[in-house]
């Protein structure tokens, strides 16, 4: 079944979720050549810990670590190490909370220094699709307008959508029903109601839609090691228009600072 959440949970949602943006823009504050991946799992688990909350992928299905740092060809549920990140990366970062009770999951990809246009390209299109995807997040549309939306925007450009990874509810629980796949056709799946609490996640290539697991058993990469962009917002779905309950406001402000 689909929770509906009341708005007393929303607001506990929100908080969760605002300190997941808060927590990347820690994370963003140190993103640059010569960083050990490590590191930033350590500054973002200390930051969670010291706002009242845990970290939210730690120990979940015996998730090692706090982030999931996907590098370049990784897509997504990347271990953090101690690999440094170069001039040129793009890195995902995924970051969950669990604070009374409830959940917040959100991720942004970066940019290591200066990286080359198709790569940029790839990253912008990619959280512009998140935010076409938001768009039909509404009360009485269907969870598949999301996905053909995303799907739809990125194509345009040669890019393939991951099909293996999806969105999802969330709540008191990391991951809850419908699945969001970012790919889908107009009017079909689960209806939409005011209420419901949606993690959307575009996955999205710059060669070929396939991915493989590494022998770690969680990361996951591109089958032609072609970079991959993911954007997670967390949204409320409301009549006429989605409330976006994480933010990246906090993380861009750190990257125009930088600039
Ligand atoms: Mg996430
Ligand atoms: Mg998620």
């Amino acid at each position: 079944m689909i929770y509906i959440k009341s708005e007393e949970e929303i607001n506990l949602l929100r908080e969760s979720s605002l300190l997941v943006g808060k927590t990347l823009a820690e994370v963003a504050k140190l993103i640059s050549p010569g960083v050990k991946t490590i590191t930033l799992d350590k500054v973002a688990e200390e930051f969670i810990r010291d706002h009242g909350a845990v970290p939210g992928f730690k120990g979940y299905n015996g998730f090692p670590f706090s982030l999931c740092i996907s590098v370049n060809e990784n897509v997504v549920h990347g271990f953090p190490s101690e690999k440094v990140l170069k001039e040129g990366d793009i890195v995902s970062v995924d970051c969950g909370v669990l604070k009374n009770g409830f959940y917040g999951d959100s991720a942004y990809t970066f940019a290591v220094g200066e990286i080359k246009d198709e790569v940029r390209n790839l990253m912008d299109r990619t959280k512009e699709s998140l935010y076409i995807g938001i768009e039909m997040a509404t009360d009485g549309n269907r969870v598949g307008d999301i996905g053909y939306a995303i799907q739809n925007h990125v194509e345009q450009f040669g890019y393939a959508v991951v099909r293996d990874l999806v969105g999802h509810g969330l709540g008191k629980n990391l991951h809850e029903k419908p699945e969001v796949p970012n790919y889908g056709k107009r009017g079909s799946g689960p209806k939409l109601k005011e209420g419901m609490v949606l993690a959307i996640e575009p996955m999205i290539n710059l060669g070929t839609r396939k991915v493989i697991q590494e022998k770690d058993g969680w990361t996951i990469r591109t089958a032609d090691r072609l970079p991959s962009a993911h954007y997670e917002h967390d949204v409320v779905i409301r009549k006429g228009r989605a409330e976006i309950l994480s933010t990246f406001e906090f993380i861009e402000e750190v990257l125009n600072n930088n600039k």
